[in-house]
C-alpha cells in the first residue's frame, strides 16, 4: 500500500458511511457497506481498503487448518499479505515450524498494540456461509478480530490517521493451549514498548470488563488397603479426603463488585475400588475461578491442606484475575468467564482493552460463527479505540 493514497471502492452498490473515524475527522472513509439487492439485505456488506476486502481477507485465514502448534501456514498468509501491504513483519520463533507475526510500519515500538491469537481449538471445521452468518472454525476465535484488526490498522493507515510509531500488532500462536506465543513474544520485546494494549477476542463487540483468574489443583491421599470389616488394619483414603474436600467448599472465598464471586469446582474424584475394600487412594482435582485476591485464595486453600497426614497436592496453574480497560464513550461493556492472552503479556501497558467480533458462547463449539456485519463493525470499533488511544 502506498502510505497516505486515498483510494474509495464503492463496489457496485449504495454507500453508506461508517467510519465514526471517517465523518469525525472530515476525511474520506475508504470503506462502504454495498447493499446487495438480490440476496439478503447485508449478505454482501463488507469493507474494503485498497480493493482489498474485508470478507475475503478472513475467509483466506479460516480456509486454513491452524489448530494449535500447526499455525504454519496461516502466519505465512498473514505474513505476505501484510508485506504486500507495505508493511515490516517480524517472525517470532515460538517453536518448531511456530512463528508469531509481528508487523508494523517502521518501528516496532508504538503507542498501540493491536494483539489477538492465529492458533484454534480442533477439530478444524470448513468455511461456509449461511445468510448472514460465517461459520467455520476460527471464524469468530480469533480470526475474526485478527482480519478486523488488520483492516483498521490498514483503513487508518491509508487515510493518513495513523503514523509510525502509533501502532503495531502482534498475532500470537498458541493462545488455546498455554499462551507459548505470547510468553516468546515477551522476551523478544525487550527493547521494545508500548503504551496500549488492545486484545483481541469475541466479546460481542464490546469492551471486556475482565476476567476471572485460575487456580488449578490436584490432591492425592495414599493410604493403605485392608477388608472392610478389619479398617482398623488399613488407611483409609476416602476419610481421609472426603473432609478436606468439605473443608475447602465450605470456604469463603473472595468476591469482586465487577467480576463477581470465586467459584470452586471439584471436578474430578477417584477414590477406591468397591465397597468392602479400605480405600488405599484418593485423587480429587479442583478448579477455582477467582475474581478476587489470588495470594489469599492460595492461603486459604493451603490452610485447608498443609499437614494433612498421606495427603500431597499439586497446585498446577495459578493465573491472577484480570482487570481490563472498558469506559469509553459509545461502547456497552461485558464480563467474561474466559482466559484470555491478557495476563501472558508481561509489558507494562497504561491500558489493556479486550474487543472482538462474535461471541464467546459458540467459539470453540461445532457451530462457530461470526456475523458478516459483526466482521465490519469491528473495524469500525477498533478504529475507534485506536484514535482514541493515539490522542491521549
Ligand atoms: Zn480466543
Amino acid at each position: 500500500m502506498v502510505r497516505g493514497q486515498k483510494v474509495m471502492d464503492m463496489g457496485s452498490g449504495v454507500g453508506l458511511d461508517l467510519g465514526a473515524i471517517g465523518s469525525e475527522s472530515g476525511s474520506v472513509p475508504d470503506s462502504v457497506p454495498v447493499l446487495d439487492l438480490e440476496h439478503n439485505k447485508f449478505a454482501q456488506q463488507d469493507y474494503w481498503v485498497n480493493q482489498k476486502s474485508l470478507i475475503d481477507f478472513h475467509k483466506s485465514l479460516v480456509d486454513i487448518n491452524s489448530i494449535s502448534r500447526h499455525e504454519y501456514e496461516v502466519a505465512m498468509v498473514l505474513k505476505s499479505f501484510l508485506e504486500d501491504q507495505g508493511l515490516t513483519v517480524e517472525l517470532q520463533q515460538v517453536g518448531n515450524n511456530r512463528y508469531n507475526v509481528f508487523s508494523y510500519i517502521k518501528t516496532p515500538s508504538s503507542k498501540v498494540l493491536l494483539t489477538s491469537h492465529i492458533d484454534t481449538v480442533p477439530p478444524y471445521i470448513p468455511y461456509s456461509v449461511d445468510g448472514t452468518k460465517i461459520y467455520g472454525r476460527g471464524t469468530c476465535d480469533a480470526k475474526g478480530s485478527v482480519a478486523s484488526q488488520v483492516f483498521s490498522f490498514l483503513s487508518l493507515w491509508n487515510r493518513g490517521l495513523i503514523k509510525d510509531g502509533d501502532v503495531s500488532m502482534l498475532f500470537v500462536v498458541g493462545e488455546e493451549i498455554n499462551g507459548d506465543g505470547m510468553k516468546v513474544a515477551n522476551d523478544q520485546f525487550n527493547n521494545t514498548s508500548f503504551e496500549v494494549g488492545i486484545f483481541g477476542e469475541p466479546t460481542e463487540l464490546k469492551l471486556g470488563v475482565g476476567h476471572k483468574g485460575i487456580f488449578l489443583m490436584t490432591i492425592q491421599v495414599d493410604g493403605k488397603a485392608s477388608h472392610s470389616g478389619y479398617p482398623e488394619l488399613g488407611i483409609s483414603a476416602s476419610e481421609i479426603m472426603i473432609p478436606v474436600l468439605n473443608d475447602l467448599l465450605a470456604l469463603d472465598l473472595p468476591h469482586d463488585d465487577l467480576l463477581g464471586p470465586t467459584t470452586m469446582n471439584v471436578g474430578k474424584v477417584d477414590i477406591g475400588v468397591a465397597a468392602n475394600v479400605v480405600p488405599a487412594s484418593a485423587n480429587a482435582s479442583i478448579s477455582i475461578r477467582i475474581s478476587a485476591d489470588l495470594p489469599k485464595v492460595v492461603e486459604m486453600v493451603k490452610e485447608k491442606v498443609d499437614g494433612v497426614e498421606h495427603l500431597t497436592y499439586e497446585i498446577e496453574a495459578t493465573i491472577p484475575p484480570v482487570y481490563l480497560d472498558y469506559k469509553v464513550e459509545g461502547f456497552e461493556s461485558i464480563v467474561l468467564a474466559y482466559a484470555t492472552d491478557v495476563p501472558n503479556f508481561h509489558k507494562s501497558l497504561k491500558k489493556r482493552y479486550l474487543y472482538g467480533p462474535g461471541s464467546i458462547h459458540v467459539a470453540h463449539g461445532d457451530n462457530e460463527f461470526v456475523e458478516r456485519g459483526d466482521l465490519v463493525a469491528a473495524v469500525s470499533g477498533y478504529n475507534k479505540l485506536i484514535m482514541e488511544s493515539v490522542k491521549n
